[in-house]
């Protein structure tokens, strides 16, 4: 009998496990067989894929990472790779996939679209940079995340007034630094989209708060900006005020997922179960205008993405 699948790929998110769920549980309601596929495009090379029932799934809509595990995987990222998936897909049955990950996985959806099995997209990651999407799975969790951990630093940092130079994830998208810095209170905040100014967009306004009687500074740093520990001493030099530099790495990527990142993943989930059930196939499901609405993979992969200049220049304006 037919059966659809569902795989996570790419950097893992909090809230692919909600997503994981609910494609499952809607496929199983429709009255297919839904099989999991692990480490991501690589299962369906090693054929580590497992057959799910509704309890497969049960107590993990909590728990961050993914259950399926994830993977990168150049030798899908092959013609001969992904004619070898696509024939495992045949040999099981399976002629509909979830594939649930960044802008790289769905390149991989739409190739093993073309070879014969549909696929439909589910944008998991924490960056939000993801064009087609309002939203990725995985973003509000991530943030909630630095903004905890840039409290519990700015705690320190305003016992001995200090700077600190707070560097979270984002290597092509400045939109966990955006939201988390205006969350904060950041001085400055240096993402990817925009160019900044060491003079008068660090210096000069630590310089001009400091005259208005602030004592302890937070500048956040989007990794695709990087360069902390140069930054926290170049501005310990050029202020005198004692600098120290936070990289806040990994930890961004994991922890329970927070209700909105479970209940988007879970629509998400459900919403792209139905699509396969449905026949339909080369699809991506998105959140545009608050709704989650559903694209051409290749429509969606060459759209650009917009940075919300607005709320950067709101954040610029208040954090003074
Ligand atoms: P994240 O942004 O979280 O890292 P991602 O999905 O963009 O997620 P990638 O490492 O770019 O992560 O892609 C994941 C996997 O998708 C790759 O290892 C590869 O197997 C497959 N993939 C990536 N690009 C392509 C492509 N152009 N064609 C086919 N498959 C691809």
């Amino acid at each position: 009998s037919k059966a659809i699948a569902v795989l996570t790929s790419g950097g893992d998110a909090p809230g692919m496990n909600a997503a994981v769920r609910a494609v499952v549980r809607t496929g199983l309601s429709h009255g297919v067989r839904v099989m999991g596929i692990q480490r991501g495009f690589n299962g369906l090379l090693s054929g580590e894929v497992v057959e799910m029932n509704l309890r497969s799934v049960s107590d993990i809509i909590h728990r961050g990472g993914t259950i399926l595990y994830t993977a990168r995987s150049p030798e899908f990222n092959t013609p001969a790779g992904v004619q070898q998936a696509a024939s495992t897909c045949r040999s099981l049955g399976i002629d509909g996939v979830v594939v649930i990950g960044g802008d790289g996985s769905f390149r991989g959806a739409r190739d093993l679209t073309e070879s014969g099995i549909r696929c439909i997209g589910i944008p998991g990651t924490i960056d939000n940079d993801i064009a087609s999407s309002e939203y990725t799975i995985g973003f509000d969790t991530a943030m909630n995340t630095a903004v905890q951990m840039v409290d519990r630093l700015r705690d320190t940092m305003e016992s001995h007034d200090r700077c600190s130079v707070v560097q979270v994830m984002g290597r092509r998208c400045g939109d966990i630094a955006l939201q988390t810095g205006i969350a904060v209170g950041a001085t400055s905040i240096l993402v990817p989209e925009v160019p900044y100014d060491f003079q008068k967009d660090i210096i000069e306004r630590m310089r001009f708060t400091q005259k208005t009687g602030k004592k302890h500074f937070i500048i956040i740093v989007a990794e695709g900006v990087g360069g902390v520990e140069k930054l926290a001493q170049d501005i310990q030099e050029a202020t005198g005020i004692e600098s120290r530099a936070t990289i806040l790495g990994h930890v961004q990527r994991g922890g329970s997922p927070t209700l909105r990142d479970r209940v988007v993943g879970s629509e998400m989930g459900s919403v792209a179960a139905t699509l396969l059930y449905k026949g339909k196939g080369n699809r991506v499901i998105v959140m545009q205008g608050g709704k989650i609405v559903d694209l051409d993979i290749s429509e969606a992969l060459n759209m650009k993405r917009v940075f919300d200049k607005n709320l950067y220049e709101i954040a610029h304006r208040i954090s003074i």
